[in-house]
């Protein structure tokens, strides 16, 4: 699943094609992937409208329209969304194509159809996205604010920082090479955590989702040749997905957990 770093860089690499873009059309084969209105209103809505803005917020992303309205959408599992020229062949699986008015279109597919797109008119109170119920953004947060929001949670660490409503934006390989930055293990419950491991929190997480970004930037050319879905980075991880291959920093065999149903790696004499 797309984590924070990927979603800002589709955001980065998509926003300058599409500020200014009139929307001309829109057309949905798959009715289920727009969640709210129905279909038919989402498309009615949209087309017509400029893009004025393109933002994120956690792991959505969002259109800021014309009209005062706004689209949202939320990449889940295997979302893809490209500019293209109208002629290139789509992609298996495209469920939304908005023709634009420079001829390009902005394209979404979605494999496993977990992807959700929404329209929120002007003013209109967001009960649909889930995105209201988020917490703080990963560049915001400080020690403090880590430690009254997570510092009485019996939950492992690992499990709090993947929750979308404490912290946003942190998935699953994010949150371990988080948690090997800081140098604490994944199944700490988090009310253990003392006041210079918060402090290390606090610097890992941003640390860590920066550099992800930064790593993760590539030309509009280069996201179209992997079609908005090879921007994987792997061989920079630390501890995600090497379990059984010697930490960087000590040499210890990184070993592999489950947390809250999740697959964790960490070294066992880095992290404590
Ligand atoms: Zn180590």
């Amino acid at each position: 699943m797309p984590e924070l770093p990927e979603v800002e860089t589709v955001r980065r690499i998509l926003k300058p094609q599409l500020m200014g873009r009139r929307i001309v059309t829109v057309s949905v084969d798959r009715p289920e992937i727009v969640a709210h209105p129905s279909a038919d209103e989402f498309i009615r809505a949209v087309a017509g409208t400029t893009v004025t803005d393109m933002r994120r917020r956690g792991k959505f992303l969002s259109l800021v329209l014309s009209d005062g309205g706004s689209i949202w959408l939320h990449l889940r599992m295997t979302g893809a969304l490209l500019v293209t020229p109208a002629n290139l062949p789509p992609e298996k699986h495209t469920h939304l194509i908005f023709g634009l008015d420079d001829g390009k279109e902005l394209r979404f597919s979605d494999q496993r159809r977990f992807g959700r797109f929404w329209y929120l008119a002007a003013g209109e109170e967001d009960r649909y996205t889930g995105a209201g119920k988020l917490g703080p953004e990963p560049d915001t947060v400080t020690a403090a604010l880590l430690e009254e929001r997570l510092g009485k949670k019996r939950r492992m660490i690992k499990d709090c920082l993947l929750d979308q409503s404490l912290i946003a934006g942190i998935g699953n390989i994010h949150g371990d090479e988080i948690l090997y930055l800081a140098g604490i293990a994944p199944d700490r419950p988090a009310e253990s955590l003392s006041g210079p491991e918060w402090e290390k929190l606090a610097e890992a997480i941003p640390d860590e989702l920066g550099t992800a970004t930064a790593r993760l930037a590539m030309t509009p050319e280069e996201y179209l040749a992997g079609r908005g879905r090879e921007y994987r980075d792997e061989p920079y991880f630390q501890a995600y997905g090497r379990e059984g291959k010697p930490c960087l920093r000590c040499g210890t065999a990184i070993r592999r957990i489950t947390v809250a149903g999740r697959g964790s790696s960490y070294c066992p004499k880095c992290q404590k």
